[in-house]
């Protein structure tokens, strides 16, 4: 195997432990210089000082584990090197040095694109409409032309990776075009909870409310995780009130509708209901294949028919999987260096993603960890880091009792995955866990929801 070989193993792997703006920002241009020592040694090239700074405090034991992954264990040292003109080898899209984030809730479904909030990814030219998502596509798209007038609010609601964040940002977008100016912003409910903690800490709430009501246009996304946060919601009421009135436009996404999304006062659930209500149904096999048709003109990844035809036949939850199995397909072709895949190499490399999901309530540990670390904001890196700093360690915890009560896991496993830690920081961590749902109705809650979230 050679270097290039080696690190896009290595960048495979990491790609899917931090998120993707994070993954971006500090990978994208980095390779592997040379290999030293007879390969014990491998000198990363990296574009700038704070990207090398990054790797070496952050990322390095995932890169290294990678590395000894990827070379049946033979690499004992990763260096960092600033290389100054990696840019003219084609490994970089940009000079320009990327700053490092201030803090992780900064970034929610790659929203520090710009200052909208917004994912460039998600326009309207790249969605695929089906008969499932045929109203909330078109009332979106009769928002753009009458914000504030047309649909007041507009929710649109459907299950996980069905396409309501594309949605949602495909109108920021495309109102920007139109007017760049225009005061809108794109956040989801999580990030406006957090916001609004931060600024009553912080004396800022001023400010806070100052920037929601001078918007023309809010999209807030996820509001189901509003459930339980009383004084939020409050705010996020007062915020609505305040724009409505204006006749500013606001559209909110959630996973179900709004008299379905618990512990959501009851002003505030009429309030989501005044206007038009749509929701976003799974695609149809026809619609599967379109929308992997058009990722993969969009990934520039020819995929022959017969083999777009068994991924739309076998993935039928979402188009998140969808996607997903797809990057897996290219990920692997990358990496094996094959000319084409044929159908049974494609049936093998995605059995390992159908069996994480079967449906009797085992999850796999990754998943699992993925989707509470999603749920507070952290990243696959902070679960299973050493630190045991305050926010990590609860989500620490829930996920240890999560893997024991839904999969029946053993302690010494679960310490193992989450940052091989010892067996009885997993007991210790599942009784403590058990005890406080009793106690805490809003941690119970929180369970609860990430179990749905868990197999939705
Ligand atoms: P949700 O917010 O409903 O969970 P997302 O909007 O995040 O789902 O969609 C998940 C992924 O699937 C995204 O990459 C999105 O671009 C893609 N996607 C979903 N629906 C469509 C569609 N109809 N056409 C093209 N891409 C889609
Ligand atoms: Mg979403």
């Amino acid at each position: 195997m050679d270097k290039k070989q080696i690190w896009n193993i290595v960048l495979s792997e990491l790609e899917l432990l931090i998120s993707k703006a994070n993954f971006k920002t500090w990978l994208q241009n980095t390779y592997i210089l040379s290999l030293e020592n007879e390969g014990k040694k491998v000198i990363v090239g990296v574009p700038n000082s704070f990207a090398k700074s990054w790797l070496e405090n952050k990322y390095h034991k995932y890169i290294l584990e990678a590395l000894r992954g990827a070379t049946e264990e033979k690499v004992k040292e990763v260096v960092y090197k600033i290389n100054a003109d990696s840019n003219k080898k084609g490994h970089s899209s940009n000079n320009i040095a990327p700053r490092p984030q201030k803090k992780k809730t900064e970034e929610s479904e790659g929203a520090s694109a710009n200052n909208h909030g917004l994912n460039p990814r998600y326009t309207f030219e790249n969605f695929v409409v089906g008969e499932g998502s045929e109203l909330a596509y078109a009332a979106c798209q009769a928002v753009c032309d009458n914000a504030g007038k047309k649909y007041n609010p507009l929710f649109i609601y459907g299950g996980v990776g069905l396409g309501k964040t594309h949605l949602l940002q495909a109108v920021g977008h495309s109102i920007l075009k139109k007017s760049p100016k225009s005061k809108l912003f794109y956040t989801n409910a999580e990030k406006f909870t957090n916001d609004f903690i931060t600024a009553i800490g912080n004396g800022t709430m001023e400010k806070f409310k100052k920037f929601y009501r001078q918007l023309k246009v809010f999209l807030i996304d996820d509001i189901q995780f509003m459930t339980g946060k009383d004084r939020t919601q409050e705010e996020f009421f007062h915020t609505f009130n305040a724009l409505y009135q204006e006749e500013r436009q606001i559209i909110i996404a959630s996973d179900r509708p709004p008299k379905e999304i618990p512990a959501l006062q009851d002003r505030l659930t009429s309030r989501l209901t005044w206007g038009l209500i749509a929701d976003i149904a799974p695609p149809g096999l026809e619609t599967r294949i379109a929308i992997l048709k058009a990722k993969c003109e969009e990934k520039e990844y020819p995929l022959s028919e017969e083999i777009l035809g068994y991924l739309a036949t076998h993935i039928q939850s979402n188009v998140r999987e969808l996607e997903g199995a797809l990057n897996k397909l290219i990920a692997y072709q990358e990496f094996h260096q094959q000319q084409e895949l044929d159908l049974e190499t494609v049936k093998n490399i995605l059995s390992t993603l159908n069996n994480s999901k079967n449906k009797t309530g085992f999850v796999h540990p990754r998943q699992l960890m993925e989707v509470v670390a999603n749920f507070y904001g952290l990243e696959l890196s902070d679960m299973i880091s050493s630190s045991r700093k305050k926010e990590f360690v609860l989500p620490r915890q829930i996920t240890m009792y999560l893997m024991r009560e839904e999969n029946k896991a053993s302690f010494p496993f679960i310490g193992k995955e989450l940052g091989k830690r010892d067996h009885t920081t997993a007991m210790h961590a599942c009784e403590k866990i058990k005890k406080a749902i009793d106690k805490d109705p809003k941690l119970k809650k929180e369970i609860d929801l990430i179990k749905e979230r868990l197999y939705n």
